[in-house]
């Protein structure tokens, strides 16, 4: 469904900064952006927006299902069109997003939930590391090593 449809769906006005924010992430598959990396897309097109603005439309799309907040780390919120459960790679070199969606993982993660008698409401599933373009400068154990005194 277009980002148009979605909004009528949800019985709101196509127009303005709502529906812009939803073409910047319907022109690619699988974008994680923050607000930053949309406001910058913006302006490329020449669509000024107040970064406050922009926080607004993002967390109202956000309340109606239509995006999806992920929290990476402490202060890295991105954005994704909300479809459905899948869990992140991130590289720690270049900052890049991957996806994977794994049923054993999911079945494991409401077992644990249920065993410790939790109702499961939501969850975050992220693994760090380096991507393939980053590896080759990445050696293990270089960050932990200390020079011997
Ligand atoms: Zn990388
Ligand atoms: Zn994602």
């Amino acid at each position: 469904m277009r980002g148009s449809e979605k909004l009528t769906k949800v019985g709101l006005k196509v127009t303005g900064p709502r529906l812009k924010v939803l073409q910047i992430f319907e022109a690619q598959e699988h974008l994680h952006l923050t607000a930053d990396d949309i406001r910058r897309r913006m302006l490329e097109q020449d669509v000024r927006i107040s970064l406050a603005t922009l926080y607004r439309v993002l967390a109202h799309l956000t309340e109606l299902g239509i995006l999806h907040r992920c929290i990476f780390d402490g202060d890295r919120a991105m954005y994704e069109l909300d479809h459905g459960i899948h869990d992140h790679l991130i590289c720690l070199g270049c900052g890049r997003v991957d996806e994977f969606a794994d049923e054993t993982i999911e079945k494991r993660k409401r077992i644990t939930a249920q065993a410790s008698g939790y109702a499961l409401t939501t969850h975050r599933h992220t693994l760090f590391g380096y991507c393939s373009a980053c590896r080759a400068s990445y050696q293990p154990g270089a960050a932990a090593r200390r020079p011997r005194s």
